[in-house]
């Protein structure tokens, strides 16, 4: 018979479950992507990303006999009209948890069961599926993330499943176009693709030694860079965890337990899929200010605060900022300026390849107090950050050109400079903060 593998953001052959059932199963396999215009907008630099993975996940089913068969509109009606063409008798699909992937997988659902269709989901998104893993083996999340890491570490993780020999398309499917690459955002974005992405891990693995120590360090840009990947699913986070893991010592260990937060995120948005939009802790949201003008001067990278204008730069130029920065320009909109997070995460998803619902919204959270897990009165003192770990002020002087001439570590703090060098320098005085700035400029 005949299967349908519908891909999402699982765009890759390896370790790849549905698509491995579909083939054990079924004599000819119909491998599926919908463009579905609705996500297209919501990124430039996550739609070009996605494109240059779907050209290589089809190259790649194309060398092992089969194709990626392309189709545009709404993801559900299209799976059905190809399975009905082809008198397909399942479909197959990787379980995804944000609000949308999961209203689209309800409408699969009843969809197929009208068409007599049978709908299979799969693992794959997630080292372990969300849920797998309870407290107290009962029917709730885990909302603490160092209980949840040591179930975690210690569940049974599935097997890895060995890529398929050979996908055999039904000769009737025309494959479709693939539109040309959109044109991103980001002039220095990640490249996307299984082959990308996995090339990138090997060499990880010669380098996540060190990270321990360096995941911290800015200038040293000591991370894996696999998000991207990881969110598009051109690196099965399965496969990630499991090389990884068999490394010794504290770097690969340090590693792994951030692939425990990615998880932990997505367990936390299958809870509660309104993430996005609302505080998963009531008590803390709701004292926000409207200020749109500090608000831009954010987005731009021009607050005057140097280590916050270069995480929002590097953002800009690179689809990717680094974590310790994501959590400084996070704490700075919230906590210093006020604002309300949600506009943040907007931001932020829109310009991150990596971006996605339960990393970006979780983690904002986190930061702005009103997440899981979370102390409501943490905030991150910028100056105290860029000299911990910028302590050269190499990291901001390679995203604020502005600031080049300005040696060492008095590059934090350009407005204790002597006014003959500061008059020099084209770059703004620190934007008012909603908090008492005395307290957060000092060093
Ligand atoms: P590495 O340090 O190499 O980590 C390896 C992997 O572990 C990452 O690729 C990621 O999958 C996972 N990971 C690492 N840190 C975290 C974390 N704090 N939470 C969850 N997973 C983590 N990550 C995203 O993937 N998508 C987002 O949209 C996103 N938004 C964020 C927003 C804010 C405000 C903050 C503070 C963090 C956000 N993160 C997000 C988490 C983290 O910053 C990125 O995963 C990391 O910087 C990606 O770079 P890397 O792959 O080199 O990470």
């Amino acid at each position: 018979h005949t299967a349908i593998v519908l891909f999402t953001r699982d765009l890759r052959v390896h370790d790849h479950p549905a698509l491995a059932a579909a083939c054990a199963n079924a004599e000819q396999v119909v491998p599926l992507f919908v463009l579905d215009p609705h996500l297209q907008r919501l990124s430039a630099n996550r739609a070009r990303f996605l494109h240059q993975s779907l050209a290589d996940l089809r190259e790649t089913l194309r060398r092992l006999g089969g194709d990626l068969v392309i189709r545009t509109g709404d993801p559900v009606a299209e799976a059905i009209k190809l399975a009905t063409e082809v008198g397909a008798e399942g479909i197959a699909l990787s379980a995804d948890v944000s609000g949308y992937a999961r209203r689209r997988q309800q409408r699969l659902e009843q969809e197929c069961e009208q068409h007599r269709i049978s709908l299979r989901l799969f693992p794959g998104t997630t080292v372990v599926p969300p849920g797998e893993v309870r407290p107290g083996g009962g029917a709730d999340h885990y909302k603490v993330f160092s209980p949840y890491y040591r179930a975690w570490e210690s569940a049974k993780w599935r097997d890895e499943v060995a890529t398929p020999a050979r996908v055999v398309l039904p000769p009737e499917v025309s494959p479709g176009e693939l539109p040309e690459a959109p044109a991103g955002e980001s002039p220095a974005a990640a490249a996307g693709g299984e082959t990308e992405g996995r090339r990138r891990l090997t060499t990880w693995l010669r380098h996540v030694g060190p990270y321990d120590d360096l995941h911290n360090d800015m200038p040293a840009d000591g991370t894996s860079r696999l998000s991207a990947y990881l969110r598009f699913g051109c690196v099965s986070p399965l496969a990630v965890a499991t090389a990884v893991r068999a490394l010794d010592g504290p770097g690969p260990a340090a590693f792994v337990r951030q692939l425990g937060w990615r998880d932990f995120y997505y367990q936390v948005t299958a809870a509660f899929p309104a993430i996005s939009t609302e505080a998963y802790r009531r008590a803390g949201d709701g004292e926000w200010r409207a200020d749109p003008e500090a608000l831009r001067h954010w987005q731009e990278g021009t607050t005057g605060v140097p280590v916050v204008d270069a995480g929002m730069r590097q953002l800009r130029a690179e689809g990717w900022m680094h974590n310790r920065a994501r959590l400084i320009t996070a704490s700075f909109l919230t906590k210093h300026l006020g604002v309300d997070w949600r506009p943040g995460v907007r931001w932020f998803f829109r310009w991150l390849i990596d971006g996605d619902v339960p990393n970006n919204s979780g983690n904002w959270q986190w930061v702005a107090g009103t997440g899981n897990d979370t102390k409501p009165y943490r905030r991150f003192n910028p100056i105290r950050q860029a000299e911990r770990f910028d302590p050269d002020g190499v990291y901001v002087r390679r995203y604020v050109p502005e600031l080049a001439s300005v040696p060492g570590k008095a590059v934090h703090q350009p407005w204790r400079l002597p006014d003959t060098v500061r008059s020099g320098l084209d770059y703004p005085g620190p934007l008012e903060s909603h908090r008492d700035e005395a307290v957060w400029l000092r060093p």
